[in-house]
């Protein structure tokens, strides 16, 4: 492309067409690299606005949450059989 208007010279969407395997080249949305049709914005709203909430048990946080205390559990559990180990 020739043209040097700023429209043409905006960010390009970064996504590969499974159909063409060629890159899009839509203006990509302000903020993201993709444009409109390949996902920049959307989605459901997120927690309690969504309409499949249930109780909060599997919102984004609520996982990390679980994974970091886990994971805490798990390295005390570790440390504790270490200090075990060279008592006997
Ligand atoms: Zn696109």
């Amino acid at each position: 492309m020739n043209s040097r208007l700023a429209m043409h010279l905006s960010p390009r969407c970064t996504a590969i067409s499974k159909r063409t395997k060629k890159s899009c080249q839509a203006p990509a949305v302000t903020g993201w690299s993709v444009c409109r049709f390949h996902g920049a914005r959307g989605g459901g709203p997120k927690g309690t606005r969504n309409g499949n909430y249930k109780h909060g048990e599997a919102t984004r946080e609520a996982v990390e949450d679980r994974r970091a205390l886990n994971e805490l559990l798990r390295a005390s559990r570790a440390i504790l059989s270490d200090l075990s180990r060279d008592e006997s």
